[in-house]
């Protein structure tokens, strides 16, 4: 059997795990993004786990997989500009490689979570498979024809930044107008809900009378029938049909299977529905649109199919 790292660096945690081939997780190490600023402290505390894990286990470590927030430089194994994390610039795959002396795979986290799926997830065995996370922002993976979409720098698949609102009420994170992230996603939702209180007259809600708005007290006003929250969501699932559709009509896929905290708290909201307004605005033949089986842990599961080598469009390196 063989082993291998994989690290899912998210805007809130990080994780890293040892796992092994056949997809299971053996232990998992979680530590606070936010509590190292500087970038190479950082890395030295993933560099820490790491050995404490192979002291651990004894086992032998094929490689270091790993999913970061982008935008990314794939080719330099860095992250760029991440609008989430305490640090502008992370050199993951060069620092990490000295720090512990093993070769690092290097991807954005949305596409890892897409080779999760693929290899351990329900798209094992599928060509054409699509994975969208709904979180603090909005991301994808691509499969098509048995191949992983990367592009120039790694971000074939800012599926998040396509213009969903002609009216360009509000500004995504990127600094662009109209993006589907600037009104679905956790960071967009209560924004959204913001702006639509104060420019639509909507009698009778009692969303905006406490204090720190977050995504999921607006899912909560919703399930008790909240007007304003009815009104938001009824406007999140329709720009939804939209970003889903634009996928299915730029990939084709047999499978779109969705995940993330704002998905996986709500899939009974979001994706009630979802897979007929999407058939209003595609052409191309419907693919069953589900949640991951995988849970919050598609994107681990991908690192560590990287780090184990099995995607050869994200080598070990
Ligand atoms: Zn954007």
């Amino acid at each position: 059997m063989r082993h291998a790292i994989g690290i899912d660096i998210g805007a809130t945690n990080t994780r890293i795990a040892l796992g092994n081939d056949e997809g299971e997780l053996i232990e998992v190490v979680t530590f606070k993004t936010w509590d190292y600023q500087d970038p190479n402290l950082y890395l030295e505390k993933i560099a820490y786990a790491i050995r404490e894990l192979r002291a651990k286990y004894k086992v032998e470590v094929a490689g270091v997989g790993v999913g970061s927030p982008g935008p990314l430089d794939m080719a330099r194994g860095e992250v760029v500009a991440a609008p989430n994390m305490p640090f502008k610039k992370l050199e993951v795959v060069r620092v990490l490689k000295e720090l512990v002396n093993l070769p690092v795979a290097f991807a954005n986290d949305a596409v890892t979570a897409a080779v999760g799926e693929k290899f351990w997830g329900e798209g094992a065995g599928l060509d054409n498979l699509v994975y969208v996370t709904i979180s603090t922002g909005i991301g994808g993976g691509v499969y098509v024809d048995g191949s992983l979409l990367l592009g120039k720098d790694g971000n074939a698949h800012e599926i998040g930044h396509v213009v969903v609102d002609s009216q360009e009420r509000l500004t995504c994170g990127c600094g662009k107008k109209g993006h589907w992230e600037a009104y679905c996603s956790g960071s967009g939702i209560p924004k959204f809900a913001r702006f639509i209180a104060e420019h639509e007259k909507v009698e009778g809600s009692r969303l905006m009378t406490g204090g720190k708005l977050e995504a999921r007290d607006v899912f909560e006003a919703y399930r008790v029938g909240d007007p304003l929250a009815r009104r938001v969501i009824s406007e999140v699932k329709r720009f939804n049909a939209y970003g889903f559709a634009a996928i299915v009509n730029y990939y084709d896929p047999e499978l779109v299977t969705v995940g993330g905290s704002v998905a996986l708290n709500n899939p009974d909201i979001l994706l009630e529905g979802l897979r007929d307004s999407v058939k209003n605005y595609t052409v191309n033949r419907p693919p069953e649109i589900k949640l991951t089986r995988l849970g919050a842990n598609a994107g681990l599961l991908g690192a560590l199919a990287l780090g184990l080598g099995l995607e050869r469009k994200v080598p070990l390196r």
